[in-house]
């Protein structure tokens, strides 16, 4: 069961001032859920979020999680400028880019952001182009950050432990583009040090949307594991352990959620076994979730203003794939729920279509639902990660309005719609070029 957390009644009161479609995204749950998951890790003293920005960047939502005690993962340059203006800045920004251009590094730098080094040649090209920066927070010698990290790539295949089945496929490293071998982050954090760099960090990122309490746990006890040989090989003191992203959430209303609170205390456990004896018992545990974060706490609503009856049932709806890509890029699921119509038999069943000129632009395909009708509204569940920020403009399609629904039940705007303007702005100047 999938409960949305506004009624009809209000969403009636909300687009008296704010029309369809909109992303609206619920503080008290993001609140809640932030401190589940701080109080998961309040085991571990230096324990941060670094919020991915790319979920959300929104900075009413920045704001709301900074105030739980996150910090923001960046991996542009807008969104180093949105953590900034955000009032996010200095080591609370952890910096996991790849293909990076130099002005990016720069910026980061700037800010005293710590860089996460994807590849072994980002040691030398870092060093170069920070030759003239004012760094934040310089090493002694001032030509490097203070605090650097590391992304680790396994490589091969990525499975979590043994079952009746077998052993689950998680994901394959192999084939992913991010992050250093073994040999080349143990070189990485040696140039480092002869660099100046005095503070350590590895980072990984393994699997996606990960709906099992044993990812992290597992994660962890591989990153562990290396932290324990790079200490000794490479001869440097880690200070974090960066388990990144990838903790996920169910989006079918059948699926059972993470627990964070066993997420938690399997990583606790991965680290008395393997950290504490080996005398690294304070190194600090970060993550970077974004999906976990956010994605159950916004809904995109949207009205039907169409339906068609052809070879299927068709219900049109006012938003698009340009609100929301992943349906369309992804396959992937969303739950829908008809206001007003929560506890009416799901009888008929359609295709729900926003209106790009392209077939994959549907949000639910062969879907049971209730009889809908034109006017009503419709909540598309778990929209608050990936979603209004995967957005684009094809067919010339606007990105919507983001609202925040407040503790106290009021609803303010925290990003405005875009408008027609802001689209033609880039060929503003070049209407009679020939
Ligand atoms: C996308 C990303 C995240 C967040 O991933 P989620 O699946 O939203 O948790 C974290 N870190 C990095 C480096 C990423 O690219």
């Amino acid at each position: 069961m999938k409960t949305p957390f506004v009624t009809k009644e209000q969403v009636e009161e909300i687009v008296k001032t704010y029309p369809t479609p909109f992303h609206i995204y619920d503080e008290k749950g993001i609140r809640e859920n932030a401190r589940a998951l701080y109080n998961a890790f309040s085991w571990n003293k230096g324990f941060k979020e670094y919020f991915a920005v790319k979920a959300t960047p929104t900075p009413a939502i920045l704001r709301i999680l900074h105030e739980e005690g996150c910090g923001t993962d960046c991996s542009s340059m807008a969104e180093l400028v949105i953590s900034e203006k955000s009032g996010i800045v200095g080591n609370e920004i952890m910096f996991s880019s790849n293909d990076t251009p130099a002005e990016e590094f720069i910026k980061c730098a700037e800010l005293g952001g710590i860089i996460n080094l994807d590849d072994l040649t980002h040691v030398d090209f870092v060093y170069d182009v920070l030759k003239d920066v004012d760094i934040k927070d310089p090493c002694s010698s001032g030509r490097m950050p203070r605090v650097m990290s590391c992304r680790f790539n396994p490589g091969g295949v990525f499975t979590l432990g043994e079952s009746e089945e077998g052993f689950q496929v998680m994901d394959t490293p192999g084939d992913s583009k991010y992050g250093m071998t073994e040999e080349q982050i143990i070189e990485a954090y040696k140039k480092l040090k002869e660099l100046g760099v005095e503070e350590f960090g590895i980072h990984s990122f393994l699997a996606s949307n990960t709906v099992t309490n044993e990812y992290y746990p597992t994660l962890a006890g591989i990153l562990f594991e290396l932290a324990v040989r790079i200490q000794e090989k490479a001869g440097v003191t880690l200070s974090f352990i960066n388990l990144s992203g990838g903790v996920g959430v169910p989006y079918d209303p059948e699926g059972i959620p993470n627990d964070i609170a066993i997420i938690g205390e399997g990583v606790h456990k991965k680290f008395d076994e393997i950290l504490v004896p080996a005398g690294m018992g304070d190194v600090s545990i970060y993550t970077e979730l974004g999906r976990y974060m956010l994605a159950p706490y916004g809904h995109l609503v949207t009205k039907a203003i169409h339906e068609k009856h052809i070879y299927k049932e068709y219900i049109g709806v006012d938003a698009c794939a340009a609100n929301l890509m992943r349906p369309a890029m992804y396959g992937a699921y969303h739950h829908i729920t008809v206001l007003g119509k929560e506890d009416a038999p799901t009888d008929y069943v359609y295709d729900v279509t926003g209106s790009l000129c392209e077939n994959n632009d549907k949000f639910a395909i062969d879907r049971k639902l209730p009889k809908i009708d034109k006017g009503d509204y419709l909540v598309i569940h778990d929209t608050g990660a990936h979603g209004h920020s995967m957005g684009y403009n094809y067919n010339g399609r606007l990105r919507s309005a983001e609202l925040l629904l407040r503790e106290d039940g009021s609803v303010i705007q925290i990003r405005r719609a875009e408008t027609l303007d802001d689209y033609l702005s880039t060929i503003d100047d070049y209407w009679d070029i020939r």
